[in-house]
């Protein structure tokens, strides 16, 4: 039910409003997110960098209503390239596509989009595009799979799949045979049990399904969990087969398990840490919210220390 209703909280117009615009509220998402700026973001990125940890970075936001407001979101994200580059860092950008103006003009998002894409190319580096609710699902992997049959932008876009979605086993089939890098997650929005598994023991067996599928393909992909039984599930499998740690990473979120992010590198793992920042941090933290209820309280006690 708490889960429920933090995601019921994570669509209020009014509460978001009132979050984003208070200095309680800034305080309140401090845990998840690295700050406001793209300095702040950088800084986190340097700080997870210098304890081996790699680095995915989301200037949080979704949903965008106008061309102005995506093209403004994307322009933060070229800047923020451009700065990894300059500052050396191992890191790399996430990417929500009704961010880019997906809900606006989805010829506009997809150029815009691939724009993000060109530049990364350019400097080498990548573009994860985040992957929404179940609305999204089929438009989000036809942008990333019309970047990468162009040849230049093959190494750097991917895409990310939910375990929950029924459909998920055959959209890795093929964005697998078309040799995409995907990030694979349990998924984080309500959908209806027409298009999601509802029990999370359910979720977790097509995780672990998914996942062999993956580290067996031969192509660089994140498992991105927190859960300790899916790592040990990921960790068995590539030692049966023989699959080495530098053929995948796994990912977690920015301050959500740190013990376990530095255990796994400490290991010989990869591990990369999601890092968002940015002023629209209210629906981002309202999902971690739902996802583990006791964070509320982590969230309260700390606020008051
Ligand atoms: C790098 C990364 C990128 C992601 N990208 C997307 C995306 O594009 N689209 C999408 O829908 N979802 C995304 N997610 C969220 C994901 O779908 C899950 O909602 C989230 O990771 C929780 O699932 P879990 O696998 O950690 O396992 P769960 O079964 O939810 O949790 C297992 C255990 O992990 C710990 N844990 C989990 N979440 C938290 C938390 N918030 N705070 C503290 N402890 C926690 C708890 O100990 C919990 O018992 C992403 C997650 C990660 C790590």
């Amino acid at each position: 039910m708490l889960r429920a209703t933090f995601i019921a909280l994570s669509a209020s117009k009014s509460l978001r409003s009132f979050a984003e615009k208070t200095a309680l509220g800034q305080r309140l998402s401090s845990r998840f997110a690295a700050g406001l700026t793209t300095e702040d973001a950088l800084r986190a990125a340097r700080a997870m960098n210098q304890l081996g940890l790699s680095v995915s970075v989301d200037n949080l936001g979704e949903n965008v209503t106008n061309a102005e407001e995506a093209r403004h979101s994307a322009q933060l994200y070229h800047q923020m390239l451009d700065q990894m580059s300059e500052q050396e860092l191992n890191a790399n950008v996430s990417v929500k596509l009704t961010h880019m103006g997906l809900d606006v003009d989805e010829q506009m998002a997809y150029e815009i989009t691939r724009d993000l894409v060109q530049h990364a190319a350019r400097i080498n580096n990548f573009v994860r595009a985040d992957m929404e609710g179940s609305a999204y699902t089929q438009r989000t992997l036809d942008f990333v799979r019309r970047l990468h049959r162009e040849p230049e932008y093959a190494n750097h876009v991917g895409a990310v799949i939910q375990s929950y979605l029924h459909r998920s086993e055959k959209d890795v089939e093929q964005l697998v045979s078309e040799r995409i890098r995907i990030r694979l997650c349990k998924g984080a929005y309500k959908e209806p049990p027409q298009v999601a598994f509802e029990k999370k023991a359910d979720v977790d067996a097509n995780y672990v399904k998914l996942m062999q599928i993956l580290l067996k393909s031969g192509i660089y992909h994140g498992i991105a969990t927190h859960d300790e039984k899916m790592i040990r599930a990921t960790i068995d499998f590539a030692r049966r087969e023989n699959i080495p740690a530098t053929a995948f990473e796994f990912q977690m979120l920015y301050g959500v398990r740190r013990d376990l992010q530095q255990k796994l590198v400490k290991d010989g793992w990869r591990c990369r840490v999601y890092i968002p920042f940015g002023t629209e941090w209210y629906p981002y933290l309202m999902r971690r919210l739902a996802e583990r209820p006791a964070n509320a309280l982590f969230i309260l006690k700390n606020l008051f220390r």
